[in-house]
This record gives C-alpha cells, sequence and structure tokens, in this order.
C-alpha cells in the first residue's frame, strides 16, 4: 500500500498561502502530516483591499470561522455586487448583483419576460429586478432572510477587505492548528535528479526546508512552478491588455456603499472598494496607451476623497501557467496566473485551487490521473473566467480612446464569441459545466454592455403584452417593497460586528 503524503511545504505566506494552509490544517488533521509554511517579510504580500464573490462564505464556513469575528479583524464590509460605470458608452451605469433578477415563471428565464414587456414599452432597467442592485442603490444590506418564502431570501452577498488582515487572521487559524511557520526568503530550490521533484527549499540564512509536497504560492514570482520547474505561462495580453495597477487608499467620503464600482476610464479601468478603515481604489491600464504618471493622474483625479498615500505601481500580464500541478508542486494564487481584478475573481481561484486539491488529495505516488484532471479543471476554471471578463471589453461601443478602439475590434475567444451570438439572437444564456458565473451573471453584463437579443423566447412572445408586463411590475414593486424595510449597511455592519480592527 503507498504511504499517504506526510510532509507539505508552502512556499508564501500572502492570501494564497495562508488560505491554503489554514484549508489543510482544519482538512487534513496534522497529528498525520506536517505542514510548514515560508514566507518573507521583506519580501511583502500584494494586499491592495479587495473585493470577494459570495463563494467565500463557503470557504470561511468550511473553516468554521464566525463570521462577526472575520469582520472586524479584517475590516471587512458586506458586498452586493459591481457597479459598472462607462463599459457600454459613456454613461452607462448598470450592477451585476449577485442576486437574481426577478423569478424565473414556468420554467422560462426572468429575463424572456422583461425582454417581453420592454418591447411592450416598459422603460425599467432589468436592475431594477434585483433585489442585490435596488438595495446597492440605496446603501442598504441585511443578511438574507432563513424563510426560503420570503423575498429577502435571495440576498446573496460577498465582503470587501484588507487581503492582508486576511492572511494575518489565517495564518493565526492555520498555527492554532499545528501549521509551522518560517520566516526567511527562499534562495535556492533543490530537485531530486532522477525525478526532478522538488525536495527542498533552501533559505537565505542557510536553512533547508524539506518536503514531499510544495504549494507554490511565492506570488508573481512563482519561484517554484514557473522558475524551478519551468513551466511556461499561456500569455492572454491580446485578450486582456491591461498588465499595471497603481493603487491608493482615501478615506472614506460618506456611508459605506454595499458594493464594488468598477469605472471605466480612457485606457483601463478604475476599482473603488470600501473597507471599514479606508477606501481601496486601483487604476488598471495598459501602458501601451497611457503612461505611468498619466495614470496615477487619472487615478487621484477619480477618488471622492483625499488620498491616504502615494499610488503604488504593480506590473502583470494576464494568463496562467500552462499547468497548475507539475511533478510534486501546485501553484495558487498569483504564482498559478492572474486575471485583472474586474469580477474579484482571484481570491475564488485560489479557493477553487485548494478544493480541488483536497477531493484529489494523493498518496505519495502522486498518480499522474490526479494531476491530470486537476490542471483540467484549472485550466477551465481560468477560461470560463476570463471569457466573463473579457466580455466587459470587447461589448463596448466606445470610440473615444484608441485602448477602446483596439477592444473593440480585437478578436475573441471562439467560446465567448459563441455565447454572445447566443445570447444576440434570442436572449439565450447557458451555464457551462460547473461553470463560477451564472446565467443571470452573464444577462447582467450582456443587457448591461447594451447586447439586446433580436427576438427573445418564442412561446414566452405568445402571452399577452399587459399579463406579462403586469406580472414583471408587481416583482418589481415587491422588491422596491422588501428593500424599504432594510437598514443602511452602515446601521447593519455596526450592530452586526461592532467596531473594526481600526
Ligand atoms: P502575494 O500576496 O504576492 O504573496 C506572495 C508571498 O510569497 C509573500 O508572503 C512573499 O513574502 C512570499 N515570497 C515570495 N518570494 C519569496 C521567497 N523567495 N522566499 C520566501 N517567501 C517568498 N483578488 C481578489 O479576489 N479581489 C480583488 O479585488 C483583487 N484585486 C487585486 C488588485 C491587484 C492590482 C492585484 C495585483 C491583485 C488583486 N487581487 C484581487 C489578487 C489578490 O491580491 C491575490 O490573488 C491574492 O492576494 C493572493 O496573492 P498571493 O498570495 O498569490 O501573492
Amino acid at each position: 500500500m503507498v504511504p499517504p503524503i506526510k510532509e507539505i511545504v508552502i512556499v508564501g505566506g500572502g492570501s494564497a498561502g495562508w488560505m491554503t494552509a489554514a484549508a489543510l490544517s482544519s482538512l487534513l488533521a496534522p497529528k498525520d502530516v506536517t505542514i510548514t509554511l515560508v514566507e518573507s517579510d521583506e519580501i511583502g504580500i500584494i494586499g491592495v483591499g479587495e473585493a470577494t464573490i459570495p463563494d467565500l462564505l463557503n470557504f470561511n464556513r468550511m473553516l468554521g470561522i464566525d463570521e462577526a469575528d472575520f469582520i472586524r479583524a479584517t475590516n471587512a464590509t458586506f458586498k452586493l455586487g459591481i457597479e459598472f460605470i462607462d463599459w457600454g458608452r459613456k454613461g452607462d451605469r448598470y450592477i451585476h448583483p449577485f442576486s437574481n433578477h426577478g423569478v424565473d415563471m414556468n420554467g422560462f428565464d426572468f429575463h424572456q419576460f422583461w425582454l417581453h414587456s420592454r418591447a411592450a414599452g416598459n422603460p425599467y432597467p432589468i436592475d431594477d429586478y434585483s433585489l442585490c442592485a435596488i438595495a446597492a442603490r440605496q446603501g442598504k444590506f441585511t443578511h438574507p432572510d432563513p424563510n426560503p418564502r420570503a423575498i429577502r431570501s435571495h440576498i446573496r452577498y460577498a465582503y470587501h477587505f484588507d487581503a492582508s488582515l486576511y492572511a494575518r487572521y489565517l495564518r493565526a487559524y492555520a498555527e492554532k492548528r499545528g501549521v509551522r511557520r518560517i520566516e526567511g526568503k527562499v534562495q535556492t530550490v533543490i530537485q531530486t535528479p532522477e525525478t526532478g521533484r522538488i525536495a527542498e527549499v533552501k533559505l537565505e540564512d542557510g536553512r533547508s526546508v524539506d518536503g514531499e509536497f510544495f504549494f507554490d504560492c511565492s506570488g508573481f514570482r512563482s519561484l517554484l512552478l514557473g522558475q524551478t520547474l519551468g513551466v511556461r505561462f499561456n500569455d492572454w495580453s491580446h485578450w486582456l491588455p491591461c498588465n499595471s495597477a497603481q493603487a491608493v487608499p482615501s478615506s472614506h467620503a460618506g456611508p459605506l456603499p454595499p458594493f464594488t464600482r468598477a469605472t471605466a476610464k480612457a485606457s483601463g479601468w478604475q476599482w473603488r472598494i470600501p473597507t471599514q478603515a479606508r477606501t481601496g481604489n486601483g487604476h488598471i491600464y495598459c501602458r501601451d496607451f497611457i503612461s505611468d504618471d498619466e495614470a496615477a493622474s487619472v487615478l487621484l483625479a477619480g477618488l471622492d476623497s483625499e488620498a491616504l498615500a502615494s499610488p503604488r505601481i504593480i506590473r502583470f500580464t494576464a494568463g496562467h501557467r500552462q499547468t497548475f500541478w507539475e511533478k510534486n508542486c501546485i501553484a495558487i494564487g498569483l504564482a498559478a496566473g492572474f486575471l485583472e481584478p474586474l469580477e474579484s475573481t482571484s481570491i475564488y481561484l485560489i479557493q477553487e485551487g485548494i478544493s480541488r486539491f483536497i477531493s484529489l488529495f494523493p498518496n505519495a505516488a502522486l498518480p499522474e490521473v490526479f494531476r491530470h484532471e486537476y490542471n483540467r479543471h484549472m485550466r477551465t476554471e481560468f477560461e470560463q473566467v476570463r471569457d466573463f471578463i473579457i466580455l466587459h471589453f470587447t461589448a463596448t461601443e466606445r470610440t473615444d480612446s484608441p485602448f477602446w478602439d483596439y477592444c473593440r475590434n480585437m478578436p475573441i475567444p471562439d467560446s465567448l464569441e459563441h455565447k454572445i451570438a447566443l445570447f444576440r439572437e434570442g436572449g439565450r444564456a447557458f451555464r457551462c459545466e460547473d461553470e463560477l458565473f451564472s446565467r443571470p451573471s452573464w444577462v447582467a453584463v450582456f443587457l448591461g454592455q447594451n447586447i439586446i437579443p433580436k427576438a427573445y423566447d418564442p412561446v414566452v412572445a405568445t402571452l399577452p403584452p399587459p399579463e406579462v408586463t403586469a406580472s414583471v411590475e408587481s416583482m418589481r414593486v415587491a422588491m422596491i417593497d422588501a428593500v424599504s424595510q432594510m437598514p443602511t449597511h452602515e446601521d447593519y455592519l455596526a450592530r452586526y460586528s461592532g467596531p473594526a480592527a481600526g
């Protein structure tokens, strides 16, 4: 019988490293497995104040984390979706909410009824039928109602938080469960000559850490998977040309909004992410179209309030490592790949990498088929997220800058071309396999970016317009009523979790 893996080493202590350590220490009972994490305070982590998607709730629940405690420790706020400004055309504004639009009826998607009512003169945008979008605009929040018949049971939410504080929080969690942390800088990585597997990492001060299985969570350096095992990078910058970010915190300008904002700019876009202590801001741009100095000016001019520091530059390339698991090493987080944070998906991809590894947890023989399955799954995840992000850029009518001219005219992946064509022809949207983004998410962005179907469902089309308009309208009114009874986001946060860490 092949023995189980006994020694796991994680290189890197950002969100990726500590999420991996926390999950493994919780699920693999460290009495059987030793888990060591090496990190360098001198190098530090990316941590720019981050936005997440609802899947993070599952991760925290799996770890048994108390939500109010987590919110206090990470300066978190609640998030109901993302507001997109100026994407399709200048002056446009829509929300990609976490809740569905309306309620599907008789087996037909709600948006088909909405399209029918729109053709009959309904002036309300699809946003007005999403509980999360309405609540976000009004600065309201409450947890979902546990009664599945209540309208407020449809609320879905995520968080904005300080990623460095999250890493620190998970560090305490993992250390309590037996994870050993070593402070030090990895200088060389030693491979077993016969197999090429990683045997140990040597630190600058001469210490060495050996293991049977390694997680590369070293960030953009990709120290183990990229640099040591030589796994090449699959570059997607022809589809996602942005390659730089400048991030800066600012003070709060008013009540804490329960949503992320992404505003399109002439050569990229700007995020606004409110945590309890400050607002995180960043300008993502492509250096072929704008200089760093100009990008900094755009960022600072787009702040709602005073900057609390000077902008920090971060460089990146969109894409991923051609394999995510090679020999006895898996890369998680930025070491595995990067897609710009337009839909807040990086932390989700970390989570997905960890849970897929756990569900394939190998014995010491490391069966090849497990590795292939892991790589297949993660490649699909990255490709599906990639397509969703590209949609925001390709479906633009903006003609005001060379950057948008490029995005409007660039060739796109066939998979996305197919999805757009299906929606354009008849408002059809499907979730492929276990795809992260659901049908309502695709519909929100298609419609938000002005892709209006030429036709809608022929069965729905046979229904009398006044009847359809009346039932669609009754949903809108019920949602407005449900939101009117919700507290403000700030009041709810203060009552639920009390003061944050500061
Ligand atoms: P890092 O945070 O870079 O951590 C790397 C770790 O490796 C550090 O601990 C470092 O000390 C260690 N290390 C490196 N080299 C060595 C060495 N030689 N020896 C020892 N230790 C070493 N994600 C979201 O989900 N939502 C967002 O809104 C979001 N916004 C982002 C905005 C920007 C501009 C960027 C760049 C990323 C954003 N992300 C976002 C992604 C998110 O920040 C990362 O996916 C996440 O924080 C994980 O980072 P990481 O742990 O892989 O890397």
